[in-house]
């Protein structure tokens, strides 16, 4: 569960603008990723590495037969029904209607969080203005522009807060909780045969499970201590040899399996190298802050001298350069070498990934890195970081506060995250650095 934020009010106060505003950055990325064309009622955001899901009432289609009114009363009803938190738009422009007061009324009978937000406050000037919606009964409210974007991060920091914990954990281990795992790589470089090492004669297809969005066909692997859903094994099993040739469709494939995965096995032909399709792969592994464990495999093909596997291995990192800190493994799935030794690297890429860092210990080491060399005063800017969290994501991602956060460069970002990675392993999987004002 993400978190839903629903956004009501009367037509044209901006909930669109707002919502557009949500999920753009995410948006395009799905976009891409699937190529379709999306329900522009229902979104993904993320801010400050906390996904949510937001649905714009507004755009949600009403019998032609209701009254006005009552359409806009339906529509709160039901945000109130799916959301977690609901976002009421008003517009300093035209002040308080009758409507707004009666959606006033039913959130203030609901209980559900809330939060009144005054949108096209484009400019200080409409600030006076807005003091008008205290006459609505609910309390404080945030001023916004939907246009130009001023109060929005404010207004998601105290509705990010208020959304439910990210992973509501569950004792129980069905299939939703063991690791998911997705081999991906170009046509031809050894899934299917990795696949069939694994699991031989002794299938066992898992059914999908039903409302949740890990739907593809896939298998449980339940052996030598290891417990791995992994996805999207039923098309690896029965391969589709007409499409399996075109090194897109791969990709495409790719794209699909490794969405709902924690963690993925690139692999890659030891003939070949790391090729553009396996850099667009790993590319989107990394946007999607996977976990990833990379297998050079058929390496019995490849003549050995002394050094082979370590001028190949510094190759790669160089070539996957900055995200280096990974686990590369020489496979032969023919030959069965190492096939345990990829078990245990998606293991431990799953712990790296989940790993909560304790905020002292974190502030302790980071704070000391951060003395050692601090980020460099810009155009006379000087930058203090203060200190550090964790955010509840489900990959490792930080906030820095500091003063005149927006100065500090990517290249001391990096900084940090090497850091990071220095003290805590990190190994296989993406850290996110933000930096935010305090
Ligand atoms: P909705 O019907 O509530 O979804 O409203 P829209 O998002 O479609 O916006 C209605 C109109 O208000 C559009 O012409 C927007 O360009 C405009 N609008 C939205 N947000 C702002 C804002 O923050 N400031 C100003 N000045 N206009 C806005
Ligand atoms: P997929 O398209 O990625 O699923 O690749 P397949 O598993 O179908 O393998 C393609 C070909 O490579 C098959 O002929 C396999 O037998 C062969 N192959 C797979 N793994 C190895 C390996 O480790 N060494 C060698 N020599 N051949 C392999």
């Amino acid at each position: 569960m993400s978190g839903i934020i629903a956004i009501v009010g009367r037509p044209n106060v901006g909930k669109s603008t707002l919502f557009n505003r949500l999920v753009e950055e995410k948006q395009a990325i799905i976009d891409a990723k699937s190529g379709v064309t999306r329900d522009r009622n229902y979104g993904e955001g993320v801010w400050n590495g906390r996904e949510f899901t937001v649905i714009d009432t507004g755009g949600v289609t009403i019998k032609s037969d209701d009254a006005f009114e009552d359409a806009i009363c339906k529509q709160v009803v039901m945000a109130m029904n799916e959301a977690d938190v609901i976002i009421f738009m008003v517009d300093v422009k035209t002040g308080i209607t009758d409507l707004d007061s009666n959606v006033a009324d039913m959130l203030r009978r609901a209980n559900k969080p809330f939060f009144l937000v005054v949108n096209k406050v484009d400019d200080g000037k409409y600030l006076y203005d807005a003091t008008e919606f205290y006459s609505l009964g609910l309390g404080d409210y945030f001023t916004i522009s939907s246009a130009n974007g001023s109060g929005t991060g404010d207004l998601l920091d105290a509705v990010i807060a208020k959304l439910p914990p990210e992973k509501p954990k569950d004792d129980s281990k069905n299939v939703e909780e063991i690791p998911h795992v997705a081999v991906v790589g170009r046509p031809n470089v050894g899934k299917s045969s990795f696949i069939n090492a694994l699991i031989g004669e002794e299938q066992h297809i898992v059914t999908p499970v039903a409302g949740t969005t890990r739907d593809s066909i896939g298998t449980r692997f339940n052996k030598f201590g290891y417990d791995y859903y992994f996805i999207d094994t039923a098309g690896l099993r029965k391969k589709e040899k007409v499409n399996e040739d075109l090194e897109f469709y791969s990709v495409l494939r790719s794209i699909r399996s490794l969405e709902s995965a924690d963690v993925c096995v690139l692999m890659i032909d030891a003939n070949d190298g790391i090729e553009s399709q396996d850099m667009n792969i790993l590319h989107l592994i990394i946007k999607n802050n996977k976990g990833v464990v990379i297998c050079v495999n058929k390496w019995d093909l490849i003549e050995k001298t002394t050094n082979t596997a370590r001028d190949f291995e510094e190759n790669l990192r160089k070539k996957i350069a900055p995200f280096s800190d990974v686990p590369i493994i020489f496979t032969s799935v023919l030959e069965k070498q190492r096939i345990q030794k990829i078990l245990e690297k998606i293991h431990e890429v799953y712990e790296n990934r989940k790993r909560r860092v304790q905020t002292a210990r974190l502030n302790e080491i980071m704070l000391e890195a951060i003395d050692r060399f601090s980020p460099p005063a810009i155009k006379g800017k000087n930058i203090k970081i203060k200190y550090v969290t964790q955010l509840p994501t489900p990959y490792p991602a930080f906030a820095f506060f500091a003063s005149n956060a927006k100065y500090v460069k990517d290249s001391y970002k990096r900084y940090l995250e090497n850091q990071l990675r220095k003290n805590f392993n990190f190994n296989g999987t993406t850290v996110r650095i933000y930096v935010r004002d305090k």
